[in-house]
């Protein structure tokens, strides 16, 4: 009895997280209120309709791996949801074809580029790279299976929503606007489509990319799409389970490697966090077990990070002790 008390204690040691309601809302407030004034930073401005988004957008939520909810700021405004979508499309390739057509494919390293590089792309000939940035994404989208561009889009939306809990929806002036100027990202494809890493028709690739990019998105839905990942797969809010619990360690190595892009290193050395952004503004970061935790503000850092939602989410995470590398050593 003694012995096993012991071994409780121990193994209680390891995790040091306190996701208490009273810790929580408190980590929720400090951090709402320490950024709120910080005037860092620059909405996206290379696909127009994200320019005019209100950069004032302040919005934090945190659902635990248990399915509570906690929210401070504004989480009724909505955002695109932009490159975060690109976590959710490469794990419905992996629950398609399995982790290995993602490693096989475009690789799962980081860059250390742009998330839009085209150097990336000509230096392993479309490999050594990650679903993260724009060309692995993109090609990830091109791998989903589908007789007609009507049924991959259907699939890819509905598989956002059984995330989020909730229908999502596209905001059509954000698609429609970065469609009229994501040549960039049309070349991308295209090169993909050279080096033979999409099978055929990259322009529909790239179009359905743009379109999952443009699902509208409020702080609340991405905090529920993360903890559906530290939750081993399964919504803690509806129950569902969405992604096979097996490839949730996959999905979570990708988003640790590359999930910041080029700041991805200096991220994880912080926070220990798999996380995942979005130039809409949005940050979602994962801390396996416990919570998935998003902050949406749309004025971002060089590399492409919401600037805010960067340091709210590292300061909540580490007053929650949510860090997975963080272990007490046994006595
Ligand atoms: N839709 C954007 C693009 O492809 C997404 C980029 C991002 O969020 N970093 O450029």
């Amino acid at each position: 009895m003694v012995a096993v008390a012991a071994l409780v204690l121990g193994v209680s040691a390891v995790s040091a997280a306190d996701l208490s309601p009273r810790a929580i809302s408190a980590a929720l407030d400090a951090a709402y209120d320490k950024y709120r004034g910080l005037q860092e930073g620059k909405n996206a401005d290379y696909i127009p309709a994200l320019a005019k988004v209100d950069p004032a957008i302040y919005g934090i939520a945190l659902v635990t791996a248990d399915g509570k909810v906690y929210t401070k700021g504004d989480v009724a405004s909505e955002v695109s949801i932009q490159s975060i979508s690109k976590v959710f499309t490469m794990a419905k390739v992996i629950e398609e074809q399995g982790p290995d057509a993602i490693a096989a494919n475009m690789g799962v390293d980081a860059t250390g580029q742009v998330f839009n590089s085209i150097v990336a792309i000509e230096q392993y000939k479309g490999a050594e790279m990650n679903a993260m940035v724009n060309p692995g994404a993109i090609t990830a989208t091109g791998m989903v299976a589908g007789g007609s561009r009507a049924e991959i889009w259907n699939k890819i939306l509905s598989y956002y929503s059984d995330f989020a809990g909730r229908k999502l929806e596209v905001d059509q002036e954000v698609f429609e606007s970065e469609a009229a100027t994501n040549q960039r990202n049309q070349a991308i494809g295209r090169l993909m489509y050279a080096y033979g890493r999409i099978k055929d028709n990259p322009d529909r690739a790239t179009d359905i990319y743009t379109e999952q990019c443009s699902v509208s998105v409020n702080a609340r839905d991405l905090a529920t799409m993360a903890a559906t990942l530290a939750n081993g797969g399964r919504n803690p809010v509806t129950g569902k389970q969405v992604l096979n619990s097996a490839y949730v360690p996959n999905v979570l190595a990708v988003m640790a490697t590359a999930g910041l892009y080029d700041d991805s290193g200096k991220w994880l050395y912080q926070t220990g966090l798999p996380a995942k952004s979005g130039v809409g503004g949005g940050i979602i970061a994962v801390s396996p077990g416990r919570f998935g935790i998003a902050v949406i503000s749309p004025p971002l850092d060089a590399a492409g990070n919401s600037v805010r939602a960067q340091k709210a989410i590292a300061d909540i995470s580490n007053a929650l002790g949510g860090n997975p590398y963080t272990v007490t050593a046994r006595k």
